[in-house]
């Protein structure tokens, strides 16, 4: 985040890169004086040579964090009543569906836009075998749907787009990326005249309640015996799929040593808890997986997904109608239940005290002590269970121990919120 006196916080960045892309003035040599680096924590942050920066201000007003930190008023309630049209689907195409992060859903669309020239370039992020992160503007359907997988790492989706846009002309693009990518795109284009003028964006986003640092894949890579910065695919081969490493093992998604750092939020960025947005509703579309009990049979890819405006639905349905993507309506409860409805109120309540005791920026009002005792709760349960990796004991802590603790925390999480009088939401008090 970048405040009005141009001071950077790096506990609530996302590293989206939108303050990079918005800096119009280089110095002599074409460098703009706001670059990213890579931080002590290893995360892409930004820092301003003031040397060279004139105080444009562009950069604070494409910074997409300040205003969601001290003006969100997102409540549960408001929230849910947000989401659009809630479907069951995947892929029609087989070995797509297998190969993609979730059922194929994403990148299929990204094609299908293409083919039909709605748009005139795909906006996508992949991991090359050298285990960068490269963010790639595709215009051929099937180069797209090599981007299909989940990067669980930072992606500083922005950095470099304002320049590859203009240089190819397009005039219409879709972008897919995290909620915090989406935002980062919206304020970037309020910030930035040529874009704001000349770019029309369909956005796609995909749910997400937490991304992981780079000590995460370490963490991975020691349990899967992997080299130092091998690649890792975090998902495909089936639903909810394998995390995997080429030529070396495989381990299901559902490895409960996987999951515990999942469920205690190790490994997570403090900027998560900045997100009020976790089902990604800033978008056109979001996409997500289907983790409710009635479709957990199927073993090739289960995706639920929403159509957040009228030109989502549109597209969602066309695509039903040739015969892309199987369609089942679904309803609002079980897209909240597929994602922990716990989840979602913890992540769009209370933002002030998330701030404050997470990314220590801002001040926690009027929260209630069992909101605050939650924060307390997760803090010691990321701490414990990074200890636990860090320290090599959890290989030696048998799965039985790891799963009898993993219920424990969720538990403990979750009856926070059950134990609240009037409904399961914090905020209708
Ligand atoms: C960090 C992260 C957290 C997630 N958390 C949840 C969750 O809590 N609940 C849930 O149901 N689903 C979550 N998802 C979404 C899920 O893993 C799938 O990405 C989603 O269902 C789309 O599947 P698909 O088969 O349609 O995508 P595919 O067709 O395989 O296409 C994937 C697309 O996502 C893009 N992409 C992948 N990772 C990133 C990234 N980090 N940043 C930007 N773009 C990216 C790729 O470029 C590609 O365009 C998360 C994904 C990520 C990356």
């Amino acid at each position: 985040m970048i405040d009005k006196d141009l001071k950077i916080y790096d506990s609530v960045c996302t590293g989206c890169s939108a303050c990079t892309e918005a800096c119009m003035f280089p110095d002599e040599s074409g460098i703009n004086p706001i670059q990213l680096i890579i931080n002590e924590n290893g995360l892409n942050v930004p820092r301003i040579n003031k040397v060279t920066c004139t105080e444009c201000m562009k950069c604070y007003k494409a910074c997409p964090t300040e205003d969601k930190i001290f003006n969100s008023d997102v409540t549960f309630d408001s929230y849910k009543a947000k989401i659009g049209n809630c479907y069951f689907g995947y892929s029609l195409d087989h070995e797509h569906r297998f190969e993609a992060a979730t059922a194929g859903i994403t990148t299929e669309i990204a094609a299908y836009l293409l083919d039909t020239k709605q748009v005139d370039g795909v906006i996508s992020s992949y991991q090359n075998e050298d285990n960068d992160i490269i963010t790639e503007i595709f215009t051929c359907s099937s180069e797209v749907k090599k981007t299909r997988g989940s990067i669980y790492r930072q992606v500083s989706a922005l950095n470099g787009l304002g320049e590859k846009i203009e240089s190819g002309r397009h005039k219409k693009l879709l972008f897919i990326g995290l909620s915090c990518h989406i935002s980062g795109l919206k304020t970037l284009q309020k910030a930035n005249k040529y874009l704001k003028k000349n770019v029309e964006f369909i956005t796609i986003a995909l749910f997400c309640k937490q991304t992981k640092t780079e000590e995460f894949s370490d963490m991975e890579r020691s349990l899967l015996g992997a080299k130092p910065n091998q690649k890792i695919n975090y998902r495909g081969k089936g639903w909810p799929g394998m995390t995997r490493v080429e030529g070396e093992k495989s381990l299901p998604l559902s490895d409960i040593r996987f999951g515990l750092m999942w469920g205690s939020f190790a490994f997570t960025p403090d900027y998560c808890f900045s997100c009020s947005d976790p089902i990604g509703l800033e978008a056109d579309i979001s996409v997500g997986d289907a983790w409710l009990s009635q479709y957990s049979a199927d073993k090739i890819g289960s995706s639920l997904f929403v159509a957040n405006t009228s030109k989502g639905d549109n597209i969602i349905k066309e695509m039903e109608k040739i015969g892309k993507i199987h369609l089942k309506r679904e309803t609002v409860d079980n897209l909240l239940a597929s994602q922990s409805t716990s989840h979602i109120i913890f992540k769009t309540s209370y933002s002030n005290a998330r701030n404050a005791l997470f990314g220590n920026v801002g001040a926690e009002d009027d929260t209630p002590n069992r909101y605050i005792k939650l924060i307390w709760w997760i803090k010691f349960n990321k701490k414990l269970v990074e200890w636990i990796f860090r320290s090599k004991i959890v290989t030696i802590i048998p799965n039985i121990i790891l799963r009898v603790y993993a219920k424990i925390s969720m538990v403990v999480f979750i009856r926070i919120f059950k134990h609240h009088p009037s409904t399961d939401s914090f905020n209708e008090t």
